[in-house]
């Protein structure tokens, strides 16, 4: 029997699976990321070592079991052709990592690489709400705005390896500078980080809430919870700008599924429901019943979404040399 290994890089942790060739999670170990206070070879070396302890423990609980594939999704950009990470912010001095060509020569299997986003939205078309569609678009709201995008069954990698950047659509005149190097992206408006700040904005400008000084995306929603309004006003903001992203992208894209993830997303249903009731109104007619969904796979949709990538390329691959 044929076991693949999926590897979920994080900001905060990297998580490793094992998994069969029907996607049973055989063995899984996490190793924290220290990002910004370990180098390069420090982050590696720990992942490697995470990812033999993962093969050890399969072999000898599995007897018979042979690693056949590794599959690794990492925020991007990455280019997935090149099996390069590039440099993701969030990923400290990991950054410009020929990750694949490492992998395959430390453990002497075809590797592969794709962005994060990509990897659960393959995790949550093959095994999760997705299974089903051929168009499928997953939206994660965390920390920041991610999305994967699979059209025609397929992965949508575009010109750089990376494509699907739906948190960097501009939605806004507002100069407030993003990641990417323009102004005014969706994700400025929609995230954790972006309702901090307008939460922060407002209290600033002289409007009355519960919360002062320091505070998290999880502490507004326990606010909007114990009925500040302000509170449930940001919520709704965010959840207005993320709908009307939505509609460009439903519009554009035609899915037959949109799913929405990731730890802001989980903050009950005042987001989600202002953001389906701003896609009803205003995406094009026809596309106004696209299902807007939850993801069903949690925080493991990117270890199984690099697993499935890690058994699609493989076969693929036989295919073409076949
Ligand atoms: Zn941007």
């Amino acid at each position: 029997m044929d076991f693949v290994i999926g590897i979920d890089v994080g900001g905060t942790k990297i998580l490793v699976g094992a998994c069969d060739m029907n996607f049973n999670l055989l063995v899984s170990k996490k190793v924290p990321t220290n990002a910004h206070s370990d180098t390069k070879e420090q982050i590696t070396q720990r992942m490697i070592a995470c990812i033999r302890d993962v093969i050890d423990e399969t072999e000898k609980t599995y007897s018979g079991y042979t690693l056949s594939a590794i599959g690794i999704g990492a925020p991007g950009p990455v280019d997935s052709a090149k099996g390069v990470v590039i440099d993701a912010g969030n990923l400290g001095n990991w950054h410009h990592v020929p990750i694949v060509s490492i992998l395959s020569g430390e453990f002497g299997v075809p590797s592969f690489l794709e962005k994060d986003g990509n990897t659960a939205a393959l995790g949550e078309f093959t095994l999760g709400a997705g299974r089903g569609t051929r168009n499928l678009a997953v939206v994660t709201v965390g920390t920041g705005l991610g999305c994967g995008l699979i059209l025609n069954g397929q992965i949508y990698s575009g010109r750089f390896g990376f494509a699907g950047e739906f948190g960097h659509i501009v939605i806004s005149e507002q100069k407030i500078p993003c990641v990417c190097g323009g102004y005014g992206c969706l994700e400025m408006f929609t995230c954790g980080r972006a309702m901090v700040r307008m939460m922060k904005e407002a209290i600033a400008a002289g409007k009355s809430s519960c919360l002062s000084g320091d505070f998290t995306a999880v502490d507004i929603q326990h606010a909007a919870e114990s009925g500040d309004e302000l509170a449930l006003a940001v919520i709704r903001e965010a959840g207005d700008y993320l709908g009307r992203g939505l509609v460009s992208l439903i519009n554009l894209l035609g899915p037959d599924k949109v799913l929405i993830g990731g730890g802001v997303s989980n903050l009950g249903n005042v987001l989600l429901d202002t953001t389906k009731s701003v896609v009803h109104d205003r995406a094009y007619t026809f596309y106004r019943d696209t299902p807007i969904e939850r993801t069903t796979l949690g925080t493991n949709s990117g270890l199984f979404g690099a697993a499935v990538l890690a058994k699609r390329s493989l076969e693929s691959a036989e295919v073409c040399n076949g």
